[in-house]
């Protein structure tokens, strides 16, 4: 049972890192978020197990415009090869949200627990992404917030197809530095992937 919760706001950890204050523009097309009516943060997060410290490797803000147009850009081959990799997760990705949502636990810390996918313990993991939607100026707790586990990055880097690594490059060497690579937009809600 899923259903659609909306917190209170946008919690801290989705900020800007550089601001400490909540993201105002989508880093792609420079939009003005506040006139978006739905946008998705991500956040790449290196993790030093051994001394319990967290860097953020990248992060950005991704209207849905932007979001629906880089979706389109991945090739059906790389499309299949992902869907059949999350398919082989599902049951993992259903229980915990049946958990999260039966229970409302609408925290982030609990969904931030455990890999969507995997199940991997993410106070286990050397790096992994969190990804949550925004709505309306509140984050939304459904399917997402998704937090991904470095062993499920792996499986991913594996089914992709050499034609959209190529692709995902190209595409990272249009956009300034600093700003997060295109090829882990997949590890984030992309539309038509998940
Ligand atoms: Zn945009």
């Amino acid at each position: 049972m899923i259903r659609k919760f909306f917190s209170d706001g946008i919690p801290s950890f989705f900020n800007d890192y550089d601001t400490g204050a909540p993201f105002t523009r989508c880093t792609f097309c420079d939009g003005g978020l506040a006139t978006k009516s739905k946008y998705a943060i991500e956040k790449m997060i290196n993790q030093n197990i051994v001394l319990q410290s967290r860097e953020i490797v990248y992060e950005y803000a991704l209207c849905w415009d932007c979001a629906t147009t880089m979706g389109s850009e991945i090739s059906d081959d790389s499309k299949e090869a992902i869907q059949g990799l999350y398919n082989e997760h599902r049951e993992t990705v259903m229980r915990k949200l049946d958990y999260l949502h039966s229970t409302e636990k609408y925290s982030l810390e609990s969904w931030l627990e455990r890999c969507s996918l995997t199940g991997k313990e993410i106070r286990l993991c050397g790096e992994f992404s969190v990804s949550g939607i925004v709505e309306g100026g509140n984050l939304v707790y459904e399917q997402s917030p998704i937090v991904v586990s470095d062993e499920f990055m792996y499986k991913l880097q594996q089914v992709l197809s050499k034609e959209t690594k190529e692709g995902f490059d190209g595409l990272r060497d249009k956009i300034m530095d600093g700003s997060p690579s295109i090829e882990d937009l997949v590890f984030g809600p992309v539309p038509g992937l998940m």
